[in-house]
């Protein structure tokens, strides 16, 4: 297996604000990897770290074999990594379809290429195509997660880091956006980082998890491995484990 994804050491955070500290693990490609912990953990300030949103102040980040520590997020997307934050990434005013072309235009792509990025985006979620000309912020919350997903995605990222795509989406939703999540890896070869509290969803959608707590990852492992859901809900509970 291939590394994809390598921090060593990272301290990242607000100002002089140290959210995350000592940061390291390494992300195998075409894998799934779950990051949970519990709130205020840093678990949305260590993906913005790697997207480069948020600037480490120590450590080393390495993307496919090269450093990519200081490099300015616009850099981190063109080299491959893809990201979307909470609600934050949708243009609320303007339709899905805008919204879509938007990342097409950022990304500098031909008319060909933007409407075969677009035909994607509306095979992985069709009810985006119904509503392709509805205007965003009135969609529903899971529609309004499926964008999100989709700008993620429009770049063709190596990397997708998705952060709590599954919140806010009625139960019957959830199990289909975590189908398409498997088959952006499984038929798009994609690796995916995902942020999730939720531990019975998580450890069925992952290969590894991280656990962060206060800043700290205090386990890694295979969502597989025995003890693991224990191990989450020490955490979760405040009998915290310590095993890195
Ligand atoms: P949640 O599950 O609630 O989303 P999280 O694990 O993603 O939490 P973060 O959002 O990364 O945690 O926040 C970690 C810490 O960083 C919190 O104490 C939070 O108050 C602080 N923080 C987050 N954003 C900022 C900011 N823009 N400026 C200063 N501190 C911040």
């Amino acid at each position: 297996m291939t590394e994809l994804l390598k921090l060593d050491g990272v301290n990242s955070g607000y100002g002089d604000l140290i959210v995350v500290r000592d940061i390291s693990f390494a992300i195998e490609e075409s894998s799934i990897t779950v990051l949970l912990g519990p709130n205020g953990a840093g678990k949305t300030t260590l993906l913005r770290t790697i997207a480069g949103l948020n600037t480490a102040k120590s450590g080393t980040i390495t993307f496919e074999g090269e450093t990519i520590t200081g490099d300015a997020p616009y850099r981190r997307q063109s080299q491959g990594i893809g990201f979307t934050q909470e609600n934050k990434r949708i243009f609320k005013k303007l339709t899905v379809e805008q919204n879509l072309m938007f990342g097409t235009y950022s990304l500098k792509l031909s008319k060909a290429e933007s409407k075969e990025r677009l035909k994607e985006s509306y095979d992985r979620f069709p009810i985006l195509f119904e509503k392709r000309n509805q205007t965003a912020g009135y969609l529903s919350g899971g529609q309004q997660q499926m964008l999100g997903i989709s700008q993620a995605l429009i770049g063709h990222p190596k990397l997708v880091m998705l952060d709590e795509p599954f919140s806010g989406l009625a139960p019957s939703i959830v199990s289909d956006v975590m189908d398409t999540v498997r088959k952006i890896r499984s038929e798009e070869g994609r690796t995916l980082l995902v942020v999730e509290q939720a531990v019975d969803l998580a450890l069925s959608l992952a290969d590894s998890v991280l656990v962060l707590d206060v800043g700290k990852l205090v386990h890694t492992g295979r969502a597989d491995e025995p003890g693991m859901r224990q191990i989450v809900e020490d955490t979760y509970f405040g009998n915290r484990a310590t095993t890195v």
